[in-house]
């Protein structure tokens, strides 16, 4: 029997990291050195007494048991006490908070809990690939917000069609923002809030590292504008901030009948997130400062060798405030000789990867927007960081 894929998988875009994910492994298996700067997950183990609370939890029986629902009500508690304490935000733990499996499934959920066929979801172009794909599932039609250096990164709201403001139904922001690093004031915000009453969208912001800033540049909520509470809903992951990417833990929180709505098509699909990693989780929420300060730290000065470094090479690059992002321009010399490749930032990537073992991400992965740009990650030891410096210094005199 032939099997066929659904359409709605034909209509994702081609998955552009294969081709370098290809050339990274074959550079593996010839025995070069690689400094993997492609991928976004951090290289440290979850924060140690997180993993001490799951090895307590992990042998209490009443934990084994099908999670459901929303999530523990001691979790959801010490979501709303955290988000208080950080943002100066109330929310109600029984309607307005609820546990995710980490952000990206509750990101591609949404949709299907609020999109119509046909409807229009605005969605930042670079972006996360997540926001087009859960568009695209839930039959929705993506039109996309360039996130262009000029405006700051932030998308031009007035610029978008009144047309198009009519089918839309549902907007994804992401600040701090990946793949460009980029923040977003609290004045942006209040711009969106405004914009959704007007138009009735529904805002939902991805705030999965809004806990990682350097220099004090601690990111304002969503929620932290006027009003945001009756559009809105934001989605927080433990994955960065705890270094937890491989246990699966987020959270939402905002307009309760958002929160239903993302519960019902959750409740239809997945059995929750198991209870002895919502308690490590409710540990994590519960740590003194001094243990996301600790990291904070760690990529700051990660970030300051790989900064220096590019600059150096007269590259042209944001110092990021936050992320553990490192948004560059493919540099002028480099892309007027190479006027004839489809795409700049792939043909930057693969010459990094074959010239000096160093992985990178092509912008164009993220989207149109993304083109001439390439991201490199900061997860990875300094000197790892001073390493790539030292081979980009060697072969990247152009
Ligand atoms: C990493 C990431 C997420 C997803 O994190 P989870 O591990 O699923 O919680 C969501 N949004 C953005 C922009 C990310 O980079």
């Amino acid at each position: 029997m032939k099997i066929e894929i659904a359409d709605r998988l034909k209509k994702l875009p081609p998955y552009l990291f294969i081709e370098i994910d290809k050339m990274k492994r074959k550079a593996k298996d010839e025995g070069v050195d690689i400094i993997d700067l492609g991928i976004g997950d951090p290289d440290l183990p979850t924060l140690k007494p997180v993993i001490e609370e799951m090895q307590k939890e992990i042998w209490d029986a009443k934990n084994h048991q099908y999670p459901l629902g929303s999530g523990l009500k001691e979790f959801r508690v010490a979501v709303t006490e955290w988000y208080k304490k950080r943002f100066g935000v109330d929310f109600d733990p029984d309607t307005e908070a609820m546990a995710l499996i980490g952000s990206k499934e509750a990101i591609g959920h949404l949709p299907l809990a609020f999109v119509n066929p046909g409807d229009v979801v605005l969605i930042p172009d670079p972006g996360y690939p997540v926001y087009n794909a859960g568009t695209i599932f839930a039959e929705g039609i993506p039109y996309i917000m360039p996130l262009l250096e000029k405006n700051g990164f932030l998308p031009d709201l007035d610029s978008i069609p009144s047309d198009i403001l009519k089918k839309a139904k549902l907007m994804f922001i992401n600040y701090p923002n990946n793949p460009t690093a980029a923040i977003a004031p609290k004045s942006f915000y209040e711009k969106v809030v405004a914009f959704a009453k007007k138009n009735s969208i529904i805002v939902c912001h991805d705030a999965a590292y809004s806990e990682m800033f350097y220099e004090g540049a601690k990111s304002p909520s969503f929620f932290n504008a006027e009003g945001a509470k009756d559009v809105g809903i934001e989605m927080f992951s433990f994955s960065k901030t705890f270094n937890m990417t491989g246990w699966r833990l987020g959270y939402a929180v905002g307009h309760k009948d958002l929160i239903a709505g993302l519960a019902s098509v959750k409740g239809n699909l997945d059995s929750g997130q198991f209870h002895a990693i919502q308690r490590a989780g409710i540990k994590a929420l519960q740590l003194p400062d001094k243990w996301t300060d600790d990291l904070r730290k760690t990529y700051e000065a990660r970030r300051d060798v790989l900064v220096s470094g590019l600059k150096s090479l007269g590259w042209s690059v944001n110092n990021p405030k936050a992320t553990f992002y490192v948004w560059i321009k493919v540099p002028e010399k480099f892309a007027s000789s190479n006027k004839d490749v489809k795409s700049i930032s792939s043909e930057l990537v693969k010459f990094l990867l074959q010239n000096c073992g160093i992985v990178s991400t092509p912008g164009v992965g993220f989207g149109k927007y993304g083109e001439g740009y390439i991201r490199m990650t900061i997860c990875t030891t300094e000197e790892r960081l001073k390493e790539a410096v030292k081979r980009l210094k060697e072969k990247c005199r152009f």
